[in-house]
């Protein structure tokens, strides 16, 4: 593995400890969280390649997280249990659980699974269940309640960069500054107009609310539907 960002969900000092140490030594990095309860923030602001989930958690056990994680984003989940009867492994597949790892589990298992796993998955689409956007590096492509746009390099740009604060309000000359640092600048009505666009692809997704608001005056922001 080369440089993955993986996050450790586990409340268990020791154990994320191990994890953390055998996934570092095999050429990734990591994030340990130890409780449910900041795992959505977190997951909005990085883009982790794999997410080593505990399912007994204080806060919000691992099943309810990987249900929401779900909800906006496809990626891939190693739910780490004691529990290993059949029902709560299926139970956990539903949910959108990848691959388990029992407790006790030996180190270089969690490692092999991680590889595995990341390799299985990596340059796949994946859908998401719910109605969430998700958005796609690797092919330009947004997605939600199972239909995908395809977008341009400058769209991509334009809305991940909304996507990466919730709720704040960037103001055109922000948005010149984020995004068209690659691309040529003509003046704020190209913002415009290509808001405009976007957002005409982003209705096709039939998300509940249009998450790309402008704001009167001030400029626009992005905002998850309820
Ligand atoms: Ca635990």
């Amino acid at each position: 593995m080369t440089g993955e960002l993986i996050l450790i969900v586990e409340d268990e000092d020791k154990i994320a400890a191990v994890m953390s140490d055998y996934l570092q030594s095999a050429g990734c990095r990591t994030h340990r969280l130890a409780d449910g309860l900041g795992v959505m923030d977190w997951l909005r602001k990085n883009s982790p390649d794999l997410v080593m989930l505990d399912l007994m958690l204080p806060g919000r056990d691992g099943l309810t997280i990987c249900r929401e994680i779900r909800r906006e984003s496809a990626v891939p989940i190693i739910m780490i249990t004691a529990r290993i009867e059949e029902g709560d492994r299926l139970a956990g597949f539903e949910s959108g659980v990848d691959d388990y790892i029992c407790k006790p589990f030996s180190p270089r298992e969690v490692v092999a699974r991680a590889t595995a796993l990341l390799r299985r998955t990596k340059g796949e689409v994946r859908p998401v269940s719910g109605d969430r956007l998700v958005l796609d590096r690797a092919s330009f492509r947004a997605m939600a309640n199972g239909v995908e746009v395809a977008l341009t390099a400058l769209e991509f740009e334009l809305l991940s960069a909304l996507m990466a604060a919730p709720g704040r309000i960037f103001s055109r000359d922000e948005i010149m500054d984020r995004v068209y640092r690659d691309f040529r600048i003509v003046n704020d009505r190209t913002i415009d107009s290509h808001i405009r666009k976007l957002r005409r692809k982003l209705d096709r997704l039939q998300l509940v609310e249009g998450p790309l608001r402008s704001v009167y005056g001030a400029g626009y922001k992005f905002e998850y539907g309820q």
